[in-house]
């Protein structure tokens, strides 16, 4: 009815991540090791290996680094912001203006975040 705000098509946040669902082996540690409890795994969607993964709650992520940190398959890629950016629910970074973002945890080499 109304146009919608921009929060409908994304959320401020002072960090996101970006999961490799397909890495994932489900062994649920970083649920536990997310301090804002923005991670939650799947209930019914596998991997292509059958596994259960995580999904991010768009909104609470700090970009801490905890998750990576945990996680034995590298499955996650943290990005941090200086200052809150608008954030879609996939992970997709919305502002354009991404020159103050840092990503760390990567296998392939990322460079990592201080
Ligand atoms: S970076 Fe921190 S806040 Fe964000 S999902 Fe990982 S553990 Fe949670
Ligand atoms: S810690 Fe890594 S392997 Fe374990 S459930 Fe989380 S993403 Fe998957």
């Amino acid at each position: 009815m109304t146009e919608q705000p921009s929060a409908a098509r994304g959320v401020l946040t002072r960090g996101t991540v970006v999961i490799d669902s397909e890495a994932c082996k489900g062994c649920d540690l970083c649920i536990d090791a997310c301090p804002p409890r923005v991670l939650v795994m799947t209930t019914h969607d596998l991997n292509s290996r059958g596994y259960r993964y995580p999904t991010l709650i768009p909104g609470g992520c700090t970009g801490c680094k905890a998750c990576s940190q945990i996680c034995p398959d590298f499955v996650f890629q943290v990005r941090r912001f200086e200052t809150p950016l608008l954030v879609a629910p996939d992970g997709t970074i919305l502002d354009h203006d991404t020159a103050n973002t840092a990503t760390s945890q990567s296998p392939a080499g990322t460079e990592a975040a201080r």
